[in-house]
């Protein structure tokens, strides 16, 4: 095929600037609107059908299925890319609240609904263990005070030199933020079951509680500060309403335009090469794919992109995810919108997932019962659900997950049926899922990590990939591998970071 260099609808336009970005997950996207916002020529290329990345959608028999983020905090955050293009969220989405914010159950059939009240707090926490009840107030003050640092001051800064890192080095240190989240918890917590209440949330941004620096507690003080949300219609209608508010505002969006290749030009990125042979010109490019897919598949024929792939490789990967979504033909309304299941182990269950060489014989899981929210996810009186349960990456478990994933599955729904929903099985009217193999062919992400870089304190910040690469001038990066790391607001932050870079950078 006859490569074609596509020029932008007119080549620059009173000398706007023309921006590639490479993948639409949450960070590409937002990365995307904010540029367009800002006076570039956007595009944004994303390999598959639709929009969205983890946060994909799929449509099985009239069930709708978000296929990752559904827990949406920090909405001021989303609000702001409206602000930045002139429009208000609440007429491309809307996001209705969502309580408790989880309940979290154990095998011995107690359970701990996480609101947002603090009497009825302080009631289920007398109830585990009147001492912490104090305990946990000590904690939230922690957890706000790293909030204040870690998150508002530091979350949508990028940290491109270590003298950012040192700036950062007397807060970290006051927050005592080598310790992890679980060993901090524990200095505010006694009871075992308070102690995983309060710890999991790193989880959920692919760090484990036990190594991850306790900095990631602030994710409590973000929950209690704005809420938890849900898109009505879905996370995949806050996609839609994102990628409408990018083309509303001039943006173009190429869906499965896969890139084979960021091209080079007297050491700048000068554009990029689909696979389906066309070519894009840009003045600058920023990748929202898995860092080392961009470094080792999309530059490695240069030099930076060789050394790179090499040294990223080399570092700790954050666990993987193995997903059920499943159809089912009774809605279930005693099951409450988020669901964590925890196993018989905790600390020896999570050190083998991040750690083991092999599938857990144990599982704990994440339910995700979106229509006691949201009905219209499902055909009238039916309920649209998925199960996640962590399991190592592809580089420690070397599973050949064809063989294996039917057969987890399996394991898991039994679980499931014998213990939160009766008559699942029978009441089965469509199920698929998705597997660290999924992971790594569907998105590119190196060794089917779901989080990326694994998010302890040596990997953080300064420590991460950088939000402009130290050597291609015109080079971003934007998403869960750069700073500050995974989840919507993470990623979203990381957008404000880069964008705030490229805008200054590419200025007149
Ligand atoms: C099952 C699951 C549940 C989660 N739950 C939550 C939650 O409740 N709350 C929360 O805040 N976070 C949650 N997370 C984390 C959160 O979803 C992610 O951290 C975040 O969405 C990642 O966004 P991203 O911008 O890094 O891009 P990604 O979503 O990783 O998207 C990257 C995009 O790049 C595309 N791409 C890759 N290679 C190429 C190429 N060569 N050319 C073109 N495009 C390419 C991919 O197809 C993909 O669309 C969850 C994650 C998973 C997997």
């Amino acid at each position: 095929m006859n490569a074609v260099i596509e020029r932008f609808p007119e080549e620059r336009p009173g000398g706007r600037r023309r921006a590639v970005v490479i993948g639409a997950g949450f960070g590409g996207i937002a990365l995307a609107i904010r540029l367009q916002a800002a006076g570039f020529d956007t595009v944004l290329v994303e390999k598959r059908d639709k929009p969205g990345g983890r946060a994909y959608v799929y449509e099985d028999a009239g069930y709708v299925f978000d296929a990752g983020p559904t827990v949406i905090t920090d909405p001021s955050a989303l609000e702001e890319l409206f602000t930045a293009a002139g429009r208000k969220m609440a007429d491309y989405v809307e996001l209705l609240p969502v309580s408790p914010f989880y309940r979290l159950c154990w095998e011995d059939g107690r359970f701990f609904d996480y609101v947002n009240d603090q009497a009825e707090l302080d009631r289920q926490i007398l109830d585990f263990n009147p001492a912490d009840v104090e305990g946990y107030r000590r904690f939230l003050a922690y957890s706000k005070d790293v909030f204040r640092e870690g998150y508002e001051k530091l979350g949508t800064v990028p940290f491109l030199s270590f003298r950012d890192m040192i700036r950062a080095g007397p807060q970290l240190a006051r927050l005592q933020a080598w310790k992890s989240v679980y060993a901090k918890v524990a200095d505010f917590i006694q009871d075992e079951q308070l102690r995983q209440t309060f710890s999991f949330h790193s989880l959920l941004v692919g760090g484990n509680p036990f190594a991850t620096s306790s900095i990631y507690a602030l994710i409590h003080a973000l929950e209690r500060q704005w809420g938890v949300w849900f898109a009505r219609g879905g996370t995949g209608a806050l996609v839609a309403g994102l990628v409408k508010l990018f083309t509303d505002i001039g943006g173009r969006i190429e869906l499965s335009a896969e890139v084979a290749e960021i091209e080079m030009e007297k050491g700048r990125a000068s554009g990029v090469r689909l696979k389906d042979g066309r070519r894009l010109a840009a003045d600058c490019v920023a990748s929202n794919a898995d860092v080392v897919h961009t470094y080792g598949g999309l530059m490695g024929t240069s030099g930076r992109g060789v050394s790179e792939a090499k040294r990223l490789k080399k570092k700790r990967f954050s666990m993987s995810l193995f997903v059920i979504y499943f159809g089912l033909k009774t809605h279930r309304p005693d099951i409450r919108h988020h669901t964590v299941c925890f196993g018989a182990r905790y600390r020896e269950l999570i050190s083998e997932i991040f750690n083991g060489k092999d599938l857990p014989g144990d599982f704990s899981l994440y339910l995700h019962n979106p229509c006691v929210t949201d009905p219209s996810l499902a055909p009238d009186g039916a309920g649209a659900f998925y199960v996640l349960s962590p399991v190592p990456h592809l580089g420690n478990a070397d599973i050949d997950w064809e063989k294996e994933g039917p057969l987890y599955r399996d394991r898991i729904l039994d679980y499931l049926e014998a213990r939160y929903i009766p008559g699942l099985k029978a009441d089965l009217a469509t199920c698929r899922i998705f597997t660290p193999a999924d992971f790594k062919s569907e998105l590119n992400a190196h060794l089917g990590s779901a989080f990326s870089l694994d998010p302890v304190l040596t990997q953080s910040a300064w420590f991460r990939p950088h939000n402009r690469d130290d050597v291609i001038p015109n080079l971003y990066f934007v998403g869960a591998g750069t700073h500050p790391g995974a989840g919507v607001p993470g990623v979203v932050g990381s957008a404000k970071a880069t964008a705030g870079l490229m805008i200054a950078d590419l200025a007149d």
